[in-house]
């Protein structure tokens, strides 16, 4: 009997992990490469209790990611963290991976799961002071959840429009502190938060079309700054500053890592890859999976799932090599 193909997963996330996971138990020889110090992928700093994902209840998205990997290391499944890949080449029967440290690695097949990345407050360098705050003034991406025990009776600039933002000035109020939420767009949080926040009226304010410009220390407050119009500025004296502006997909190392064969990728204008319902990049045993792929609504559930059908595609195009 010949030894089972070797795939290569690069992100240990839920969707990479499923993805390993599916592998495994379709016969393969998958191993996950991981580039933070630990697995679980974003979900790790989701530090709230979970109402969504079925026969979770109650978890948080730290304790459900520390699930996913003890799933897949049970499996024996070798999970490699602080590991990226540098270069990416096609070979005839798959792709020569070198790693950070040179090392060379086989793989029949490699799915990407890579995922997003919170925006960082360094997206507005434009707003002047805002680098000049310290991290117990200034919290972006889940580290403005993490921190709520700060914003009890405080009150706290939100920056964005999201489902995040909602959902932090929600929480802010339920601490009996206040929220100004600034919202550069239309507000794209989902009805419910909407209607969350109208029902703390007295407590959260929600600015339109508003950009902020400024902040400063003034008589230990920061005093914010937005405009709503080219003539039209604001200020408001607050305790904290929330930056929930967004994600981005990790997948410009791909580009890179592939060189010019990265021509043939497929990529959306914000740099989420493109492919067939399957997972299947353009290029031959490529595969990507989960929230690089998912713009439209990135969950723990998509991902588990599309890194399963990532699995199940690397499995029909090589049982039909
Ligand atoms: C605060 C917060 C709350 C959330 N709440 C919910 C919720 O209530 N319900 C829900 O369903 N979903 C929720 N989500 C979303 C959910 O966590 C994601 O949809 C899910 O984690 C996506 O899985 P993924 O594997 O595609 O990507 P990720 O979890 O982002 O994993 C990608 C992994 O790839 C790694 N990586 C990145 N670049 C490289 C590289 N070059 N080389 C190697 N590794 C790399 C990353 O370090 C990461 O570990 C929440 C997320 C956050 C942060």
């Amino acid at each position: 009997m010949s030894d089972p193909l070797s795939v290569a997963i690069v992100g240990a996330g839920p969707a990479g992990l499923s993805a390993a996971l599916w592998l495994k138990q379709l016969g393969y020889a998958p191993f996950v490469l991981e580039a933070a110090e630990a697995p679980g992928g974003i979900l790790r700093f989701n530090f709230l209790a979970n109402e969504w994902v079925l026969g979770q209840h109650g978890l948080t998205g730290t304790e459900m990611s520390a699930r996913f990997v003890a799933h897949a290391e049970a499996a024996g499944i070798p999970i490699a963290c602080t590991s990226s890949v540098q270069r990416l080449v096609p070979v005839p029967n798959g792709w020569r991976l070198f790693l950070h440290d040179g090392t060379p690695r086989h793989a029949a097949a490699v799915i990407v799961a890579t995922g997003l990345r919170y925006r960082r407050p360094e997206a507005l360098a434009t707003v002047a002071g805002i680098g000049q705050l310290s991290a117990s003034e200034l919290a972006y991406g889940p580290f403005a959840f993490r921190d709520l025990d700060l914003c009890q009776g405080k009150t706290v600039l939100i920056v964005g429009g999201g489902d995040n933002a909602f959902e932090n000035a929600k929480m802010v109020a339920e601490l009996g502190g206040c929220a100004i939420i600034l919202c550069r767009s239309r507000p794209r949080a989902q009805r419910q938060l909407h209607e969350a926040v109208e029902r703390f009226a007295d407590r959260i304010r929600v600015v339109m079309h508003a950009t902020l410009r400024a902040v400063r220390r003034e008589a230990g407050k920061l005093v914010a700054q937005w405009q709503t119009a080219p003539d039209k500025a604001e200020a408001a004296a607050v305790d904290r500053l929330h930056v929930l502006i967004g994600y981005a997909p990790n997948s410009e190392w791909l580009a890179t890592a592939l060189g010019d064969t990265a021509t043939a990728l497929a990529r959306d204008e914000a740099g989420y890859l493109i492919t067939d319902r399957w997972g299947r990049t353009p290029l031959l045993r490529l595969y990507a999976a989960g929230d690089l792929v998912e713009r439209d609504f990135p969950n723990v559930v998509s991902a588990l799932a599309s890194g399963a059908r990532a699995a199940k595609a690397v499995d029909i195009d090589l049982s039909n090599r």
